[in-house]
């Protein structure tokens, strides 16, 4: 529906252009000052003289109507671009913002990846590492019971190479501290 102020400005309109007889204007005044600024001199009375807008109520019913629906439709066409220009603001700022993020990210990612190949390189020394820590744990555990076996099993040679190697001991099977002076020195 055409509001009443815009009927005055908006509608169809006689000789638009010089060479139509009747279209769409949706700016009478603003046609009309452009004639005035624009057009040769020679032109322009008769040119304000027949540029007009129809009268509603003189339409034919089916050319009014069509012409209601596209003019609500070129507003709300209007409107799309309106939406669509902010729309583009707000992308071109993001756009900034987002391309100065992704240069932060990609040096980022390069200190993160050169980060990550040092900790692999890291793991894999410590893994092979502790490989070669549990292989010599189990040697030395069997060599220290093979060991043992061995010592209890010379005990009595040693008791015997004991008696000859370490004179004048106090050792009485179980412990050294046997014999005590009068001033309390063990001997
Ligand atoms: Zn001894």
């Amino acid at each position: 529906m055409t509001s009443r102020e815009d009927s005055c400005n908006r509608g169809i309109a006689f000789h638009f252009h010089h060479d139509t007889l009747a279209e769409s204007c949706s700016d009478y005044n603003g046609r009309v000052e452009d004639i005035k600024q624009f057009k040769p001199k020679a032109e322009q009375s008769l040119r304000l003289r027949v540029f007009r807008l129809i009268p509603d109520d003189r339409l034919p019913s089916k050319l009014k109507t069509a012409y209601e629906i596209y003019d609500q439709a070129e507003k709300a066409y209007i409107r799309t671009w309106e939406i669509y220009d902010k729309a583009w603001e707000v992308y071109n700022k993001t756009e900034e913002t987002y391309i100065r993020a992704r240069e932060a990210y990609n040096k980022t990612e390069k200190a993160y990846n050169r980060a990550e190949k040092a900790y692999n390189k890291a793991r894999e020394a410590c893994d092979k590492a502790r490989e070669a820590r549990d292989k010599a744990e189990k040697t030395h555990d069997q060599a220290e019971k093979v060991h043992l076996r061995v010592l209890e099993a010379y005990m009595p040679q040693l008791e015997h190479l004991h008696k000859e190697l370490c004179p004048d001991c106090p050792w009485n099977g179980q412990t050294i501290f046997t014999r005590q002076n009068n001033a309390g020195q063990w001997y």
